[in-house]
Formats: structure tokens, C-alpha cells, sequence
């Protein structure tokens, strides 16, 4: 029979997930000669020869067969003349090869196989070796400094390959009937990086086998200390979750975290299932290669001796996940089945550091003791954060296990890059390649110095894994606030790549991506419900709460919740009960006002007390209805009357981290129902636009509280659901009116279950179709991807 020669070439995420062995041993079994070739972004190619038959199998399996963390793309076969004869099969060395699309998987969880490799004592190299790997498991995007995916450009270079185990590293790597052959990150026992375990003055406590670590820091542990350990991506804070103590003293120790929720991580699912609901979709997330936290909601049955109460002070539901790393599962073997606090090991708002001299500098006054591995971390990824609603992730911190996979635009892209800086407080960076956006991993508050040079660290890398010349950088853009520091990086980029920058207004950017990922196409219109705390807005005022009739050229203004004055500015965001004065005073005489502020004894949830009441009272009289102002901007925020409703329902007085009133008020609906009460809110149509009454809303709740047969509960219940109905309703009326059948909610608020739920029925049952998000977050590390697609726009 006459032998063929093909060329295939497959692009997706197609290096560091096994593939190359995977192929190899396909064509091996049926006897093909020729050679597997990584070509960096280009993917890999493959050269065949053999009988036709052969190589049809081949491609078959290719698709039946691949390894399940795997990805294609793109498979493209040609027949090529060759008048060499190939004697052998072999995996070539890897090539410089520029594609548009990063061939890179995300950090993929230790894999099952692994697992029971690490518990077998007869397997003396790898028995309790926590950096166990092979070729579908391990740190990628952690460990990779460059493409294409070898062990020369990984972090592992510093740990050569043994050559005398048995069987040694290099034969397993050389072996194609081991899991291990052409694995890139793997190591063992004998030649690997390993940990030991400091005390806080980094003087090594013991390091003599991995066994005796684990000893003491069960031991530590138990005790009711607090460890730093070194994992994937960064490092952890760990210690028990069950004692009220423990928590309260980790929360001093983290700069006076009061409120904010910890992390658990548990070493399986079946310890927890009579405390929490967890749908299937919860259970497929919670244990995939990604493991993130998932937000799981508690059955009324849960119980503080399980769980500290500590741990997610005023909230519904906790973040659990599962162990990922060979070392988290060692740790639970010698402490046993219970849930450990795993809580990013930084001090607020600054990245977590990745080199051990650094953890120690920031981990000084926070951890008991350290257990700390030399491995290099290369890039941080923190653990990523969603919560699932009606089967759809909404995800919260997009990090390590999804970073860097890309969101594709449903339409031709001719510009090969571009980058976006996102807004400022939960922010990520964004480049764009051809038409895929890749967003980079969380990045955090940008206002501190070191977490804006992670962002631009993060930005260049991506641009680097992407093999972005400079030259191929056409635009940059940011929000339209004009002192973010997110846009003065962006014009300093601007002017360094001598390329257009464009701003793009912060709502309309949760819009552009909730369409892109919905696939709407680009002579589409939809209505978008923005909804969060804070965005600058074209005229100057904050907005928060808007109804857009938008397209990807751009959009009009048609609803939005009505301006309120925020007496001090920011400092209502800080202090929920200021916000709530705010409007009060804005809709009542002083007389009144003050008999209800004496009531709500409201005074006393401000910082400065009686004084600070007299000095805001003041403040509004002498503005005397002259506002927006410096002192009084106007909002039309969502996220602040939730806040301010969260506040009178007693639910919270002061806002220890971002969406905490929100957040409590959820917990507190949860326990209510909507049906007991009565509320309503109005709306109003001025100059073509609705404007919805948060006034008479706030008046409305403050009358319900004087009812003592009214639950608080049951007032939240309402309220959540009742202001997701009226954004619906008029989001409908205007979808209605202009002839558009998509209706799409994003922005902050729509982490909130009820309200999402509530939108989203109304929508679908007046006949519309609803658009929400799956792949990119609704909140603000969204941003940096509608920014993108609305420059895109304008540059076109
Ligand atoms: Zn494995
Ligand atoms: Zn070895």
C-alpha cells in the first residue's frame, strides 16, 4: 500500500495539557512515522506519514480521545509532497510559531491519578510529594514565563530532571507509555523543589522530611495558631474555622478586617452537604481542574459548632472550595475531615506576595509560623470567586484556573491588539488580539502603588504570552472618570505607544460585555439594566442605577433611578447612615427630619456621632437645594440604596468592605418573605426618560418600620424583589416602545440572587429575551473587556 504524507495543524489550548504525548502514542498505534512540533501561539503541528487508513484513525481519535482539559479550536489537514522518508516518530523541540490566540492552559488542579500516586507508599519518589504533576495536571499560567509551553520557560528550570530514581524523572519524561512523557512542570522527591517550615524569624524549624512538617503544623494548627503556606499562585492564611477566637484574632491581625467573609476550604464535599445546598452545577464547578470558590447558601439548619459564625459575619452563604494543590490535601490527611480558613495571605489591598522574602515581610505580624516551598511563583493569581444562579456562573474574582482563557467577539476583529486598563477598585486589565479579548487576572484595588504596578506587570505579561509586537498595539482604553488612576496609566500608555486613546463610560462597559458574550451582533440593539455602586457619568453625576438602549457605536440614556444627594460624598458610601440622611433631608423638612433621625437613633452610626450630624444638617441647609456641588454630588447609585435600605432595616452601619450592606441585607431577606408587605416603588417620565422614586421608596420603608408587627425580614424580602420588578417593568415598556427584544442586567447589584431572579422572570415572562452573564463577571473586573469593545468601535 502507497504511503501518504500529511500535515495537520490544531490551535486551541493545546500545549501543557498532555497533548503532545497524547498524540504521539495516537500515532504510534497505528504505526505513522514523522514528528510533533509545539508551535508557541501557533499551536501544533504534526507531520505524518503512513497508509490512508492510519491517518484517518488518527485525526478520528484526535477528536474522540483528546485529554479532557484540552481544547481545539481549529483542525486543518493537508496533504503535502514529501520526498523524505521518515524513519521514526518523534516530539520535535519546540518552535517560535504567532497565533492569535493563547495556547496556554490555565493552573489545572492535581489530578486523580496523581493523588493516588502521592498516597502510595510503595512509590518511594513521589509518596507525599506535594509538587507531584504530570502531563494533564500542575501549575501553567503560574509557572510559564513565556510560550512556547517548555520546561526551559517554565519556573521548573531551576529543578533538573533526576537521572537515578527509580525509575528516574528523565526516564519518565523519555517514557511514552508513562503519564509523565513530555510532561513539562512534573518533579519528584529526589530533585524537586520541597517546603520547610520557618518561624516568624525565618530561622528553619524543620525541614528534614515532609512528614515531620505536617506533624507540626497539624499540631500548630490545633493549637489555634495561623500558618502561612505557599501554594499554586500565591500564599495562604490557614487555621481553624470552628472557633470564634481563632477568627477574631486572624481578623485583627489582617489591619481590623471586621466583617469580611473568609474563604473555607474543605477536603470534600460530603462534610458540609447537611449545611448547604449544592445544586449540581455548584458541585461541577467546586470540582473541576479550576477549583474555585463557589458561594455556597446555607440551610436554616447550619450550625456555629460546624462553622464559626465569625467566618461570614451577617451573610447567607460562605466560599467553599477544595483542595487543588498536593499540599492542601496532605494538610487535611494529618489534621482530619474539617473546614480550614484558606484566606489570600496579604495584607489589605496589597497583592499577596509570591517570593518567600517578601511573604515573610508582609506575613510578619499575621502568621504564627510559615511553611514555605522554593518553587518560583512567576505570575500571583489569587483563588477565583463565583457564585452560580440558575445555573450560571456569576463570576466575582476570575483568577487562577481561568486565567488566561479569552471571551471570543462574535464579530471580525482587523486590529491585532489593543489594551484596557478597568476602572479602580476591583479591577482587572484587559488585551485585546484580533477578536479575542483576554482578560488578565484579578488585580485588586489600584489605588495602593504595589497593586498598580501589578496591574501594569499583568498587562505586559499577557501582551507577552501573546506575542503582541509593541507596533501591533493600536489603541488603549479606560473609564471616562477623569482622575482614575486606571486612565492616567492609560494615557501614559497612549502616549508610549503614540496610539488613540479612548474613554468609555463605566455602565455602558458592563453592557458591552454582557453583549459580547451573549453573541449579539454588531447591527443589534438590546436594553442593558447597569446596576452597581458608582460610575462617572456623561453629565458629571454619579450613576449607578441606568437603563441603556444600547448598541456597540454607543447608547441613550433612557431610565434611571432618580439623583439623591450625598451629603460628604464618598463618605456616604463609607457610611451607609449619612446616605440614608442624605435623602431624607432632601425630601422632608428639618423638623421632621430630625424627629426621624432621633428615632432611627442615627447619630450614633455616624463616625463623629452628634457632631457629625450637626456639621452634615448644616451642610445641606447652607447648599440650600444648590447641588450637585463639590461637597454634594447627586447619584443615581443602585448599590447606595441598598445600602441605605440595608442601614434602616438595622442590617448594617458601616461598610467594612465593598458590597457589605448588600450583602447583609441579602443575608437578612433570606430569613423574610416578600409577601407579608406592601411596597411599591413609582416612577415618573421627564424629558423622554423614566425616572425611578427612591425618595418615596425611603419614605415608604421608614413608615413600614414604625409597624412593630412588620418583620424587618420580610421588608427586605420585598424590597429586593420589588426594585427588581420595576427596573423590568420599565426596561420592557422601553424594549417595547423602540421595537428591541433583548433585554440584558449586569453591573454590581446583579450578584444579588433575588434581584436577579426577579429581573430576569419578569423579563422572560413579558416576552423578552433575556441576556446575562456566564464568562465575564458582572461587577467591576468586567470592565476592562467592554472597555475594549467599545474603543474597538470607535477606532473602526
Ligand atoms: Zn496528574
Ligand atoms: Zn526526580
Amino acid at each position: 500500500m502507497s504511503k501518504k504524507t500529511v500535515e495537520i495543524n490544531i490551535t486551541g489550548i493545546v500545549q501543557g495539557v498532555g497533548f503532545r504525548p497524547f498524540l504521539f502514542n495516537l500515532a504510534r498505534n497505528q504505526g505513522l512515522k514523522g514528528y510533533i512540533l509545539n508551535r508557541g501561539n501557533a499551536g501544533v503541528r504534526i507531520v505524518l506519514q503512513g497508509n490512508s487508513k492510519g491517518i484517518d484513525k488518527f485525526i478520528e481519535d484526535i477528536k474522540i480521545k483528546r485529554p479532557k482539559i484540552s481544547f481545539i479550536e481549529n483542525l486543518d489537514v493537508k496533504l503535502v509532497d514529501s520526498f523524505e522518508i521518515f524513519e521514526n516518530l518523534e516530539i520535535k523541540k519546540s518552535e517560535e510559531g504567532r497565533g492569535i490566540s493563547l495556547t496556554l492552559p490555565p493552573d489545572i488542579a492535581i489530578c486523580e491519578k496523581c493523588l493516588k500516586d502521592m498516597r502510595n507508599p510503595n512509590l518511594s519518589k513521589y509518596h507525599m510529594y506535594p509538587f507531584i504533576a504530570c502531563a494533564v495536571c500542575g501549575p501553567r499560567f503560574t509557572t510559564v514565563k513565556a510560550l512556547p509551553y517548555d520546561r526551559e520557560r517554565s519556573t521548573m528550570i531551576e529543578f533538573p530532571f533526576c537521572k537515578n530514581g527509580n525509575p528516574s524523572c528523565i526516564q519518565e519524561y523519555s517514557d511514552f507509555d508513562n503519564r509523565r512523557f513530555h510532561a513539562q512542570t512534573f518533579a519528584c522527591s529526589i530533585c524537586g523543589p520541597n517546603y520547610k517550615l520557618y518561624n516568624k524569624s525565618r530561622e528553619i524549624i524543620k525541614n528534614n522530611s515532609i512528614k515531620e512538617i505536617l506533624n507540626e503544623t497539624a499540631k500548630r494548627i490545633n493549637e489555634g495558631e495561623i500558618v502561612a503556606v505557599k501554594g499554586i499562585g500565591g500564599v495562604h492564611l490557614v487555621c481553624k474555622a470552628d472557633n470564634d477566637t481563632i477568627i477574631l484574632k486572624l481578623r485583627k491581625r489582617k489591619g481590623g478586617r471586621r466583617y469580611k467573609p473568609f474563604a473555607l476550604m474543605i477536603p470534600n464535599l460530603k462534610i458540609i452537604e447537611k449545611y448547604f445546598k449544592i445544586s449540581n452545577k455548584e458541585k461541577e464547578l467546586l470540582t473541576s481542574f479550576r477549583r474555585p470558590i463557589v458561594l455556597l447558601e446555607r440551610y436554616d439548619n447550619f450550625k456555629d459548632s460546624i462553622i464559626s459564625y465569625q467566618v461570614a459575619p451577617g451573610l447567607n452563604n460562605i466560599g467553599f472550595m477544595l483542595p487543588y494543590s498536593g499540599i492542601h490535601y496532605l494538610l487535611f490527611d494529618f489534621i482530619g475531615e474539617e473546614p480550614l480558613v484558606y484566606t489570600s495571605g496579604n495584607p489589605s489591598n496589597i497583592p499577596m506576595g509570591i517570593k518567600n522574602d517578601k511573604i515573610f515581610d508582609q506575613l510578619k505580624d499575621l502568621a504564627d509560623f510559615f511553611v514555605l516551598h522554593n518553587r518560583t511563583i512567576y505570575q500571583r493569581a489569587d483563588d477565583s470567586v463565583l457564585r452560580i444562579h440558575d445555573n450560571k456562573i456569576k463570576m466575582i474574582r476570575r483568577s487562577r484556573g481561568f486565567v488566561p482563557e479569552y471571551l471570543p467577539l462574535p464579530f471580525e476583529v482587523e486590529i491585532p491588539g489593543a489594551l484596557a486598563t478597568g476602572p479602580e477598585l476591583t479591577v482587572t486589565g484587559a488585551v485585546l488580539r484580533k477578536n479575542r479579548i483576554f482578560p488578565t487576572q484579578h488585580i485588586g484595588n489600584v489605588t495602593h502603588l504595589e497593586t498598580y504596578d501589578f496591574l501594569k506587570e499583568a498587562l505586559f505579561h499577557m501582551k507577552k504570552l501573546l506575542q503582541i509586537k509593541d507596533s501591533e498595539i493600536k489603541f488603549v482604553s479606560c473609564d471616562v472618570h477623569p482622575t482614575f488612576i486606571t486612565t492616567k496609566l492609560a494615557k501614559e500608555l497612549a502616549t508610549q505607544f503614540n496610539i488613540p486613546l479612548y474613554p468609555i463610560q463605566h455602565h455602558f462597559s458592563h453592557i458591552l460585555s454582557l453583549m459580547a458574550e451573549n453573541k449579539i451582533r454588531n447591527d443589534e440593539k438590546i436594553i442593558g439594566i447597569s446596576t452597581d455602586g458608582v460610575g462617572y457619568g456623561d453629565d458629571g453625576n454619579i450613576w449607578g442605577g441606568e437603563i441603556l438602549l444600547s448598541s456597540y457605536n454607543g447608547y441613550k440614556r433612557l431610565g434611571h433611578l432618580e439623583y439623591q444627594p450625598m451629603i460628604g460624598g464618598d463618605r456616604c458610601t463609607k457610611y451607609p447612615a449619612r446616605m440614608a440622611a442624605s435623602i431624607i433631608l432632601k425630601n422632608l423638612d428639618i423638623n421632621n427630619s430630625m424627629k426621624i433621625f432621633k428615632k432611627l437613633n442615627l447619630e450614633n452610626d455616624l463616625e463623629y456621632k452628634d457632631e457629625e450630624l450637626k456639621a452634615l444638617v448644616s451642610q445641606f441647609q447652607q447648599a440650600n437645594k444648590n447641588f450637585p456641588s463639590e461637597n454634594i454630588p447627586l447619584s443615581s447609585s443602585t448599590g447606595r440604596i441598598f445600602d441605605c435600605i440595608s442601614y434602616l432595616l438595622g442590617a448594617s452601619n458601616v461598610k467594612t468592605y465593598r458590597g457589605e450592606p448588600a450583602m447583609r441585607l441579602e443575608g437578612l431577606a433570606s430569613q423574610g418573605n416578600s409577601q407579608n408587605v406592601d411596597l411599591e416603588l413609582t416612577s415618573s417620565k421627564k424629558n423622554n426618560r423614566y425616572i425611578i422614586s427612591t425618595s418615596d421608596l425611603i419614605i415608604d420603608v421608614i413608615s413600614l418600620l414604625e409597624n412593630p408587627k412588620i418583620k424587618r425580614q420580610d421588608i427586605a424580602a420585598k424590597f429586593q424583589k420589588e426594585i427588581g420588578i420595576t427596573y423590568a417593568d420599565i426596561a420592557t415598556k422601553i424594549a417595547d416602545k423602540v421595537g428591541i427584544s433583548k433585554i440584558g442586567l449586569t453591573g454590581g447589584v446583579a450578584y444579588n440572587q433575588m434581584f436577579s431572579k426577579t429581573v430576569k422572570e419578569k423579563v422572560i415572562e413579558k416576552g423578552y429575551i433575556f441576556l446575562e452573564h456566564n464568562l465575564i463577571g458582572p461587577g467591576d473586573p468586567g470592565i476592562s473587556t467592554g472597555q475594549l469593545i467599545g474603543a474597538l468601535f470607535k477606532h473602526q
